[in-house]
C-alpha cells in the first residue's frame, strides 16, 4: 500500500503568543505582521512602546525576503541560484557576494558536522521527490540513487568569495539551500527590525524562529516545540527564550510512505536515501536562525546516539524526540537544559 502525506507549510514549532504574568512597568502593545513565503508563512511580532508605520515595514520585510529568494530559491526558475544549478558550465562562474558567503558559509557547515549537512544533495532530493522537479510516492531504482550520488559532495563544488565566483565539477551537481534558508531569512528580518530600533520582537519562518528581547508583558517569548505528529497542535515542550534563535527539522510534515516505510525530506549524503533512525524531530538553539536551521537538518541526518554526543561535544543546545515502541521519548544536550532552565 502507498499513501502520501504532505503539506507545503511544515510549522515545527508553535508560536505562543499568550501572556504569561505581567512584570514590567513600561506599557508596551503587540503588533503582528504576517504573510506567505517559502512553500510556507512567515509572523513577525513586535512589542512596542510607541506606534510606527506598520504598512512601511510590511513593505521592507516583504523586500528582504523577496532577496532572499531571489538569490537562492531552487523553486524560482530566475534564481541566481537555479540559474547557476542549470548551468552547464564547469568553469568559474561569477555570483554575487550574497549567494557566495552563503555557499562559503554552508560548506564549513557541512565540514563541522562531517558531512552530515551537505547543499549539494540537490539532485538526490529532486530525485526523491521532495525538491522543485515534483513529489513522488515510491522509492526511485538504485542505479538512479547511485547516479545522482556521484553529483553529490562538497569537494565538487569550489568557491572564491574574492572573485566571487563558484565552481562546480559535474554541470549537473545541484546547490539546494533550503535547510539554510528559512533561517537566514529570519536574520535578515532581524538584522532590518534592529536597523529600524525594536527592541523586542520574535521572527518565525515556517516554524524557524528569531527572538530578541521580550514580549508585550515584559517576559521572554514563549515558544512550543510540537509533538511529531502530522496533525499538528500538540506540545511536547514550551520554552522561554530571548536573543536567541530556534529551529526544528522533523520527519512529520514532508514525507511520503511506501511498503510501510516512511522516506522523509532530510537525505543522509552517505547513502543518498532519507534518513531511517527513529528521530522524528530536533529542535536546536543557537544564536543566529540560519546556525540552528541548518544545525537542525545535520542532527537529524547524525541520528539520536551520534547527534547528542555531538552536540555535547560542540556544545550544541539540542532537544531530540525519538519514536519508541512505548510512544515518544524526549533526550537534551546539557547546552540545552541549561539554556531553558529558567
Ligand atoms: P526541516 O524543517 O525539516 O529542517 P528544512 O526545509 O529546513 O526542513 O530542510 C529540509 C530540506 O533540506 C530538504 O527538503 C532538502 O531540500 C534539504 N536537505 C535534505 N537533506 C539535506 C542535507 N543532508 N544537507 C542539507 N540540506 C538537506
Ligand atoms: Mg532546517
Amino acid at each position: 500500500m502507498i499513501s502520501t502525506h504532505r503539506r507545503t507549510t511544515f510549522l515545527a514549532c508553535i508560536v505562543l503568543l499568550q501572556a504569561l504574568a505581567a512584570c514590567g512597568d513600561k506599557r508596551l502593545t503587540e503588533y503582528q505582521l504576517s504573510g506567505p513565503t517559502m512553500g510556507t508563512h512567515f509572523t513577525v511580532a513586535i512589542a512596542a512602546e510607541l506606534k510606527f508605520d506598520k504598512e512601511n515595514l510590511r513593505i521592507q520585510i516583504h523586500a528582504a525576503l523577496d532577496d532572499v529568494n531571489r538569490r537562492m530559491s531552487t523553486y524560482l526558475a530566475d534564481s541566481e541560484l537555479t540559474q547557476f544549478n542549470h548551468s552547464r558550465s564547469t568553469d568559474w562562474i561569477p555570483v554575487t557576494p550574497e549567494l557566495c558567503g552563503t555557499v562559503n558559509s554552508s560548506l564549513a557547515l557541512g565540514i563541522l558536522t562531517g558531512g552530515a549537512f551537505d547543499i549539494t544533495v540537490g539532485k538526490l532530493v529532486n530525485l526523491w521527490g521532495f525538491g522543485p522537479d515534483g513529489s513522488r510516492n515510491e522509492p526511485p531504482a538504485d542505479a538512479d540513487i547511485a547516479a545522482a550520488k556521484l553529483m553529490t559532495g562538497h569537494e565538487k563544488l569550489h568557491v572564491d568569495c574574492d572573485r566571487p565566483a563558484m565552481r562546480k565539477d559535474h554541470a549537473d551537481l545541484h546547490i539546494d539551500l533550503s535547510a539554510y534558508a528559512k533561517g537566514l531569512a529570519a536574520d535578515d528580518i532581524a538584522a532590518l527590525l534592529d536597523k529600524e530600533g525594536f527592541a523586542n520582537y520574535l521572527v518565525e519562518i515556517g516554524g524557524d524562529l528569531r527572538a530578541r528581547g521580550h514580549n508585550a508583558d515584559n517576559v521572554k517569548w514563549r515558544v512550543a516545540i510540537e509533538q511529531p505528529d502530522e496533525a499538528g497542535g500538540a506540545v511536547a515542550r514550551i520554552i522561554h527564550i530571548s536573543d536567541r534563535s530556534v529551529a526544528t527539522s522533523g520527519d512529520y510534515r514532508n514525507f511520503f510512505e511506501s511498503e510501510d516505510q516512511r522516506y522523509s525530506h532530510t537525505i543522509d549524503p552517505r547513502t543518498g536515501r532519507p534518513v531511517t533512525h527513529n528521530m522524528a524531530s530536533v529542535t536546536v538553539l543557537a544564536d543566529s536562525a540560519a546556525y540552528a536551521d541548518a544545525l537542525a537538518t545535520a542532527l537529524m541526518v547524525i541520528g539520536p546516539e551520534d547527534g547528542l554526543a555531538f552536540a555535547d561535544k560542540e556544545g550544541i543546545a539540542a532537544y531530540f524526540l525519538l519514536r519508541e515502541d512505548n510512544g515518544i521519548t524526549e533526550r537534551m544536550s546539557p547546552h540545552f537544559r541549561l539554556l531553558t532552565d529558567r
